[in-house]
């Protein structure tokens, strides 16, 4: 125990090091871009999520945890009606009017601050501003980057402009700018915790209501995330198919039971197990699906409150089965991370993260053995004979802030 703690608190200096270095960074290169200091930088993290997959849209429940990779904002202002923005992990820089700004396809990544700025124009006035942006959260895989990215990026406008922003009001605002600007059907779930997590917890949330609670997460399990590094070529049509499906199945299940259903969330197993016979197999397949997964989204919060470790993984392991089989949503890359993690001595469990099809997967493994067993996942997902993937040990990471004023 003692030795633990130890590791526990060397590891918390790292993490506040990694950090103190990078802001340092993205100050200089702010000043290397734009010849003066930034009035504001801000931060947010990337996340995963331990239990709760494809329920958010269905009104249902999520155990997601943010991680210590963050994306960095530097902003300052500049005044006129410019945005000027340089990113650098994409080396990317791009400049537009605020007055006369539109969605574009190509530049992708700047819709992302040309939503904020539209968006939180409601607010307060938003004036010229430049920004340089720098990350460690990868992108593309599953740990929703892009949330990270406009969650620190409105922080920054709401921090430069004193907007009257309340702090419940960024996930939603977030939100709208992914739904409605950028164009991706993301629910709650990524906003809230991006913007409201603490470290050493995993947020409960009920994506119905937003009543939320902290659940501690045990001191002696390591994440690892093992990214396929696929790009998700089927994930939005998919995505957009799986929730017509939910409709469809809450449509069917109104009129067999005769009660007026809102959401999957309202339907029981006993409900599904009367329209066994009524329901389309597909449907009944999604149902069972969404149902089993809000139960073990309970389930894994006591797994956690009481570090039964075994049954966490356990949860794990039988929520990827039922996101393979049910609800079709996984793939080759996917099944073969947690098919190989979970022989493994040391790992309690392992399960697909986010919407699927490539993205990431999630691994609950024993802290002790954490770098043996990263290491081990990536040789043997290598000698199957996929040479994109890669593995890294996450440690729980704290919601928005503001780095410096
Ligand atoms: P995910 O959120 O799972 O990482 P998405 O496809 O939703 O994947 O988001 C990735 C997109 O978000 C990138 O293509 C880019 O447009 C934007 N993005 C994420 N991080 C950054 C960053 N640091 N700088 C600029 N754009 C970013
Ligand atoms: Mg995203």
């Amino acid at each position: 125990m003692k030795k633990f703690k130890e590791n526990h608190n060397s590891d918390e200096q790292e993490q506040s090091d990694t950090a103190q270095e990078a802001k340092k960074e993205l100050y200089k290169l702010f000043r290397t871009e734009f010849g003066r200091s930034p009035d504001v930088i801000s931060s947010a993290p990337g996340r995963i999520n331990l239990m709760g997959e494809h329920t958010d849209y269905n009104d249902g429940f999520v155990l997601p945890v943010a991680i210590d990779r963050r994306t960095y904002t530097a902003a300052g202002r500049r005044g006129g009606k410019l945005f000027i923005a340089f990113t650098k992990e994409l080396g990317k820089k791009t400049s537009f009017d605020i007055s006369t700004n539109r969605f574009e396809r190509s530049n992708f990544w700047a819709n992302y601050l040309k939503g904020a700025a539209l968006l939180l124009n409601k607010y307060g006035a938003i004036q010229g501003t430049n920004f340089a942006i720098a990350s460690t959260v990868p992108r593309g895989s599953g740990l929703s980057s892009s949330t990270a990215f406009v969650v620190s990026a409105v922080e920054s406008l709401i921090h430069l402009y004193n907007l009257n922003v309340d702090k419940s009001e960024i996930p939603k605002i977030a939100r709208q700018i992914e739904n409605e600007f950028v164009g991706v059907q993301s629910g709650i779930m990524d906003p809230f915790v991006v913007t409201f997590a603490k470290a050493n917890t995993a947020i409960l949330l009920d994506t119905r209501n937003l009543q939320y609670e902290y659940i501690p997460f045990p001191k002696n399990l390591s994440i690892l995330v093992c990214v396929t590094g696929l790009k998700r070529a089927l994930a939005n049509t998919e995505y957009n198919r799986r929730r017509e499906e939910c409709q469809q199945a809450v449509s069917a299940l109104s009129k067999i039971t005769g009660r007026e259903i809102k959401s999957l969330r309202d339907v029981t197993l006993q409900d599904l197990d009367g329209a066994v016979n009524e329901l389309p197999s597909l449907l009944y397949r999604r149902a069972i699906h969404i149902i089993t997964e809000n139960e073990r989204v309970h389930q894994m919060a006591n797994a956690l409150r009481e570090s039964n470790l075994t049954y966490a993984g356990k949860l794990m392991i039988e929520s990827h089965l039922s996101l393979r089989s049910n609800y079709e949503v996984s793939s080759r890359e996917l099944d073969s991370f947690v098919e190989v993690a979970e022989q493994l001595y040391g790992v309690y469990g392992a399960r697909m993260t986010g919407a699927g099809f490539g993205g990431s997967v999630v691994c609950l493994a024993n802290s002790e053995a954490e770098e043996e067993l990263a290491k081990e996942i990536s040789q043997k997902y290598k000698e199957r004979g996929f040479d994109s993937g890669s593995v890294f040990i996450a440690r729980t990471g704290s919601g928005l802030q503001i780095e410096r004023s």
